[in-house]
């Protein structure tokens, strides 16, 4: 459910008629409609509303624009942050350190310091060394970290392979058949208060079956170190729930999802933790762009090249992940193209052979379900400068993000004296 819908013949986003967006702004842009991630972030706090003690946390790293941070905050979310730069964006955004948990494999001493003298809430610790690390870091601070230990349970999530993360094989978590002796022992430094266990086997989960597996799989670890005199008072169930990217296509819902932790979690007296990212944030976002022009080789579809690239929405290249491409002032008439940006790679294509709106030269058309993992992963590859990003509510459209041109970031770089004589 979104706000990206045709009036009229033409697109809009919430109130505002995206050709007058393209007009202000500029091509490529991101559009993020406010309704729909307060929508999304509503009914997800709905489908947990049985549950008893909850925390949410946005998983910044789906969408760290400070705008889209403020709206969640609003919601009453606080944040999941994967560096110190998501902790600084999240608490610039005003939410609450105590509402921060940090993940993360590669957490440096300099981002646990950040942590510990903001306050933040809980760190997932992913390893034992880390721990060690960050109690003597606390000790000698004179703080006290809250702790949740990330377990890698191995089940195989079934999503793409980059965005797999609870498999034995995967860098994140430690194994969760060494869990128990290693959070009675992390317990017992002064400096942490261990307090949870924490688990996120990956992203774009279509099937609810792996993530419950895993959630059973805390469930028996929650007894055994409580069986053996260790406390635990929070779970943190990550985050993961995919989204549809193909009109029609059916994942499972927040209430079902619901339902689930529900049922594993029964009894188990602890405050539940989520990490929501892309099913907040996914289906609020959309990239409009303008048809650069359309080249007509012989014996083959056409290529449709847009003003938009790999450099400013990746996930096609990385992942062939599919984006639904859709005309603003769709004509009714229908193509089947390859949809491809400017960029010299021939990873930079979005689409083969799709059947979509016949579009031409000047033509604007927006790439669905962009809000996660879109904007975030940009890179100014080939020169090309970071996209612009606004937020509608209503009929108001503002600038969340002014573009940042190719001679602002060559603005850093300098030719030493050396090379000038
Ligand atoms: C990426 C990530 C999330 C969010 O995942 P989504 O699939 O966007 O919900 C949550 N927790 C952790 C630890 C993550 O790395």
């Amino acid at each position: 459910m979104d706000h990206f819908e045709l009036r009229n013949g033409e697109l809009y986003a919430e109130d505002v008629p995206m050709a007058r967006i393209a007009e202000e702004f500029g091509t490529p842009v991101y559009i993020y409609s406010r309704a729909t991630l307060e929508r999304h972030a509503r009914v997800f706090r709905e489908a947990l509303a049985s549950l008893g003690k909850i925390h949410l946390a946005f998983a910044v790293k789906s969408n760290p624009n400070l705008a889209v941070l403020r709206v969640m905050q609003r919601e009453g979310f606080g944040a999941d942050v994967v560096s110190g730069g998501e902790m600084a964006r999240a608490l610039a955004a005003g939410m609450p350190a105590e509402n921060i948990v940090f993940s993360g494999v590669g957490k440096t001493r300099r981002e646990m310091l950040a942590g510990l003298e903001a306050g933040i809430g809980q760190f997932n610790i992913e390893s034992e060394e880390e721990g060690v690390e960050l109690a003597q870091l606390a000790e000698e601070t004179g703080h006290t970290a809250n702790c949740a230990l990330r377990v890698n349970p191995d089940i195989d999530a079934g999503t793409h392979e980059k965005i797999s993360t609870g498999k034995r094989d995967n860098k994140f978590g430690v194994p969760i058949d060494q869990a128990v002796a290693m959070y009675l022992r992390l317990a017992s430094l002064p400096g942490l208060n261990m307090r949870g266990i924490a688990v996120h086997i990956g992203s774009q989960l279509s099937d609810l079956r792996p993530l419950e597996l895993a959630f059973e799989k805390v469930g028996a670890l929650l007894d055994q170190i409580r069986h053996n005199g260790g406390t635990v008072t929070h779970i943190d169930l990550g985050g993961g729930l995919g989204v549809p990217y193909k009109a029609g296509e059916v994942m499972p819902s927040p209430a079902e999802y619901g339902h689930m932790v529900a049922r594993v979690t029964r009894g188990w007296d602890v405050t539940l933790m989520f990490e929501p990212g892309r099913v907040i944030a996914g289906n609020a976002g959309v990239l409009l762009t303008e048809v650069v022009r359309v080249k007509r080789n012989a014996n083959r579809d056409p290529f449709v090249i847009v003003d938009a690239a790999m450099n400013d929405l990746a996930r096609p290249a990385l992942y062939g992940a599919w984006h639904d491409f859709d005309a603003v002032k769709p004509s009714g008439n229908r193509m089947t193209a390859n949809i491809v940006g400017p960029i010299c790679e021939t990873g930079d294509t979005f689409a083969m052979g799709r059947e979509m709106d016949a579009v031409e030269r000047g033509d604007l058309a927006i790439f669905r379900t962009a809000g996660a993992y879109g904007a975030t992963m940009a890179s100014s590859y080939n020169s090309r400068g970071f996209v612009a990003e606004v937020m509608v509510d209503g009929d108001k459209v503002a600038s969340v993000a002014d573009r940042i041109l190719p001679e602002e970031i060559y603005a850093a770089e300098r030719v030493p004296d050396w090379l000038n004589d």
